[in-house]
């Protein structure tokens, strides 16, 4: 796999320590450069009011739309309630060994699940997501190693279960050598 480089768009409104911290991650798990950057679309063409949440298909496909030239992959980032139509919601979705992805921020805070407020975790589960979103990109398919990135999570608390990286085998399938 020639991985040279990752582009990560934000769209919305994000902290930029977040972002940075979520930069430095994934340069680190994938050892690539990355790039961060704004991008603006008007989000209300995406929103379901019947739903009342964003289109997660028609996002993955506008930012395949928009990937950054030169750039092996990119992701787009968002803090809003993804859907698909067969799911009640979404983290994010990639294609599988494409050039781009999503993820979102939305419901990785646990006030939204009753719990006291920790940005820890929120940065946590953010970093995770997008690893492996990217994974995805580049071809993995779900893992069953107990703590990879890749494993398949349906809510938090299962995101919260595994590490930020990818197991030794993922790694390998990706040319990624494990240290
Ligand atoms: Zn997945
Ligand atoms: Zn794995």
């Amino acid at each position: 796999m020639n991985l040279q480089n990752i582009a990560l768009i934000s769209f919305g409104y994000f902290e930029k320590d977040l972002l940075e911290m979520t930069a430095d991650a994934v340069k680190q798990e994938f050892s690539t450069p990355v790039l961060l950057k704004e991008g603006h679309i008007d989000l209300s063409d995406f929103y379901d009011a019947a739903r009342r949440q964003y289109d997660g298909n028609s996002l993955l496909r506008q930012v395949d739309s928009m990937v950054v030239p030169d750039y092996s992959k990119t992701l787009g980032l968002f803090n809003v309630d993804l859907f698909i139509p067969i799911l009640t919601f979404i983290f994010g979705q990639a294609y599988l060994g494409g050039r781009s992805g999503i993820a979102s921020l939305y419901r990785f805070s646990n006030e939204r699940y009753g719990m006291i407020e920790d940005s820890r975790f929120v940065l946590d589960r953010f970093r995770k997501e997008v690893i492996h979103e990217l994974g995805h990109t580049l071809g993995l398919i779900h893992c069953h190693h107990p703590t990879c990135v890749m494993r398949s999570s349906t809510y938090v608390e299962d995101i919260d279960l595994k590490d930020q990286h990818l197991c030794p085998k993922c790694r390998d399938e990706i040319g990624i050598y494990t240290l």
